[in-house]
């Protein structure tokens, strides 16, 4: 009984009693008499929706109570806001809550009152790297939905970080939530921990598939789902919800397919279905919703959304703005959204029970393996695991889908009858060791070849491998490539970090991508004055003046750093800042450009291995390769020729993402971009948000380099950040501004922060559309003594203020 448990702040169990949470569900018993309020480290491996939460909070809260401090760490940063919000209702009892998002390269200082930290698993490594002080007052760590080790790209983080804290604290108790895995016994080994595994659930699953005109269940039941001639099993698995159990009870579903055009049309589909069940009073609702979606912003995708959402139907997936998806979450959770359609996002974590679920694609196309390859069981178990409202469902059902009687044997042999697959680490990957060997040398953690694979002995990888001699060998080319890249240096058995190595490490940068921008901006630096006189128009072989011959003499450019120190003295310009004694040349050519130009640094920051670069589809081979050509003088670097396929084909994808970045901050509407490059709005912001962060480490590099490409690379930051043009970089940069209003305001004759303080407030209003609360906001935050727009008559404003 929670009302028995002992050793959490006062007020606990009374509290966890008054929601409703009077006895422990088993696995969760099993986590107490295992000492998990009493400091014991624990791997829980329970599945969906069966309690983990509650596991992590009576291990975070005991340990503050002894007065402790706890790290909750989790898979996605959607998350991050959801479980903080979770763990906000112990405020009241005097536990302080916070969230650690955002700029990589901070310690985080103010994060020391806290008592209870959520972040990503990035994030922690990043406040590690920096030596967060309150690091070392932490006694317990809860790393969520652990098995994610075993993801190619993100799970050798997680795993480095666990190693890491535990290296700082030998006796922390370390809580690992897990699904369940084939061999939690190993995690558990690993984490030296108690391990509780489970297949307990609250609610009955029913895992079935449907062939046929009827749902054939795992437990031999049958039931009853015809399907007409022409139709469709999933709109036909939807309605049989909806129809429930002659209770009354409609049932909602969740529909899992394989990509997001697929989301999108699938919700479509099932608005139809949907929009037949609906009452009135739902109607108007969900008519507000709607509205409420297309207010977010007004892209095809919010439009599309609206649309399925106003008939009852939602779809969900990585590709929408955040504020779509709690909208959407949120609904479904009051039963007023009956259907969602949703890739594999939706399973991770988020809380939306259903009655039904319906996981209608179990392949998808895997670009490594280049083909369609069928999911995981972990991963199909765990959408299944979403089936079940506690207090609501008798039981959940979860159904795959099958074509004929043969299929179906072989779904419920491959998902329903299958273990899940083991947990394996994939630390042993050059891009990961390449990252987390510098950041481990960076942050102190070794010194010697010896002491980093003694700490890396400490990692899943060591416990899991049979082959001792391959993370030696790794670690051999690994510490080559960063000594060469002037990352590392030796003296003797010691390696240490050089200046730029340290930095490097901060900016929380893969060391590939940094050596690629160091190397793209001291290109750059070389070939400065003869790319300027490209892009003037002017060839090579005819020289306006006659000394640019002695252009191409080494040592022609180093005069690279007295630029440098004359622009970062005067960031005013950054252009007349070049005293060489060719310097009327570069200033002629100066004047009208910087140089490198944006799309020359997009494209540099994205053929770096931290920028996931937008596919190539069919005929953008040609549209880019021509591209390409048009544009040659802005590149920072060698052009791969057409016959190193693979290098080419790298290139033009980065040239696909540059150009989205260049239409962004060319004011192309969201919705054009959208359509233009095939991807969701929150794609766009997305990529927006990772060449904000390398465009900012390029800047850092660049001024710690002392190259003279720093104010070039910070306009080109600051116009990705806003997404606009150079002229609107002043008012964009103000509050509640926003692209579109810098836009109309800047038509409307205020240009800048200063003109929002004078110009006649009537100016201002016609500009905003007449919205006055939003008028007073920006010019408070203009700096502007008197914001009221009490008496100001929009009307009062001359013609040429409406644009
Ligand atoms: P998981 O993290 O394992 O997916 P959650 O922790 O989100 O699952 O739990 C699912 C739901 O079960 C939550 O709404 C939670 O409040 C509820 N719950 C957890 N433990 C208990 C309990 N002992 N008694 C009643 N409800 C519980």
């Amino acid at each position: 009984r929670t009302a028995d448990l002992t050793g959490l702040p006062t007020g606990i169990p009374e509290a966890l009693r008054d929601e409703g949470i009077e006895e422990l569900y088993p696995p969760q018993a099993e986590a107490v008499e295992a000492g998990l309020t009493d400091g014991e480290s624990l791997v829980a491996a329970v599945p969906t929706a069966s309690g983990k939460t509650l596991i992590a909070e009576l291990a975070m809260l005991s340990s503050v109570a002894r007065g402790g401090k706890a790290l909750y760490i989790v898979p996605l940063r959607a998350l991050a806001s959801e479980k903080k919000a979770e763990f906000e209702r112990w405020e009241e009892y005097g536990i302080d809550v916070g969230v650690s998002t955002g700029n990589y390269e901070s310690d985080g200082e103010w994060l020391s009152s806290r008592d209870i930290i959520v972040a990503t698993s990035e994030k922690v490594d990043s406040l590690v790297r920096n030596n967060a002080a309150w690091m070392d007052q932490l006694t317990c760590v809860v790393a969520d939905e652990v098995h994610l080790v075993d993801d190619r790209h993100r799970g050798p983080t997680l795993e480095v970080t666990l190693a890491k804290l535990r290296r700082l604290n030998p006796n922390l108790q370390v809580v690992a939530l897990s699904a369940t895995v084939g061999n939690a016994g190993v995690v558990a080994d690993w984490l030296d921990a108690e391990l509780v595994k489970s297949d307990w659930r609250p609610i009955d699953l029913k895992m079935g598939v449907h062939y046929g005109n009827a749902v054939s269940f795992a437990d031999g039941s049958q039931r009853e789902v015809p399907v007409g001639r022409g139709e469709r099993q999933t709109p036909a698995l939807v309605a049989d919800a909806l129809e429930g159990d002659g209770d009354g009870d409609q049932g909602s579903s969740l529909v899992f397919v394989n990509s997001r055009r697929n989301a999108e049309s699938a919700a479509r589909r099932m608005a139809d279905v949907t929009e037949r069940y609906i009452t009135g009073d739902e109607r108007g609702d969900l008519a507000e919703l709607a509205a409420e979606i297309r207010d977010v912003s007004d892209t095809e995708t919010s439009e599309d959304l609206a649309a399925a959402v106003a008939k009852g139907a939602a779809f969900h997936h990585a590709g929408l703005a955040a504020e779509h998806r709690t909208l959407v979450e949120d609904a479904f959770r009051d039963r007023l959204i009956k259907c969602i359609c949703a890739t594999p996002t939706l399973a991770a974590g988020v809380n939306t029970p259903s009655r039904r679920v319906v996981v209608r694609d179990w392949q998808r196309y895997d670009g490594d393996y280049g083909g369609m390859k069928p999911l995981d069981v972990l991963e199909v178990h765990q959408m299944m695991g979403r089936a079940g409202r506690p207090g609501l469902d008798p039981y959940g059902e979860a159904v795959l889908l099958a074509k004929d009687a043969d299929a179906r044997d072989e779904l419920f042999e491959r998902y329903i009858w299958a273990d899940a697959e083991d947990v394996r680490s994939k630390l042993a990957a050059e891009p990961a060791l390449r990252t987390h060997l510098l950041a481990t040398v960076a942050s102190g953690f070794a010194h010697t070849r010896e002491g980093l694979l003694e700490f890396l002995d400490q990692t899943l990888y060591a416990t899991q491998t049979d082959d001792p001699e391959r993370l030696g060998q790794v670690t051999d080319r690994v510490l080559d490539y960063l000594e060469v890249n002037g990352f590392v240096e030796f003296e003797g058995e010691t390696i240490r970090a050089t200046p730029v190595g340290h930095t490097v490490s901060r900016l929380y940068l893969d060391p590939m991508s940094a050596a690629e921008i160091i190397d793209g901006l001291e290109w750059a630096a070389d070939h400065r004055t003869e790319k300027l006189r490209a892009l003037a128009g002017e060839t090579p072989e005819k020289p306006k003046r006659a000394r640019s011959e002695s252009d191409d003499e080494p040592g022609g450019f180093q005069r690279a750093s007295e630029m440098v120190a004359a622009e970062s003295g005067d960031a005013g310009d950054g252009t007349g800042a070049d005293d060489g004694d060719d310097s009327d040349d570069a200033d002629e050519f100066e004047a009208d450009r910087t140089y490198p130009t944006p799309l020359g640094l997009y494209h540099l920051v994205c053929r770096t291995p931290d920028m996931y670069q937008l596919y190539l589809k069919s005929g953008d081979r040609e549209t880019y390769t021509e591209l390409c050509y048009e544009r040659e003088p802005e590149f920072l670097g060698r052009v791969p020729s057409e016959y190193e396929d693979v290098a080419f084909e790298d290139w033009l994808s980065a040239l696909k993402t540059a150009k989205l970045l260049e239409d962004w901050v060319g004011e192309v509407d969201e919705d054009r971009i959208t359509e233009r490059y095939g991807v969701g709005p929150g794609d766009i912001r997305g990529k927006v948000e990772t060449a904000e962060w390398l465009l900012g480490a390029a800047e850092r590099l660049a001024s710690e380099l002392d190259l003279d490409s720093v104010y070039a690379v910070r306009e080109a930051k600051k116009r990705v950040e806003y997404g606009v043009r150079e002229e609107l970089l002043d008012l964009a940069g103000v509050r509640g501004v926003g692209r579109k209003r810098a836009r109309r305001l800047f038509e409307a004759g205020v240009e800048s922060r200063a003109d929002l303080r004078e110009t006649e407030k009537s100016r201002i209003l016609a500009a905003l559309r007449g919205r006055r609360k939003t008028a007073e906001n920006i010019l408070e935050a203009a700096g502007r003594k008197d914001p009221s727009m009490d008496e100001v008559d929009e009307d009062d404003a001359p013609e040429d203020a409406v644009p």
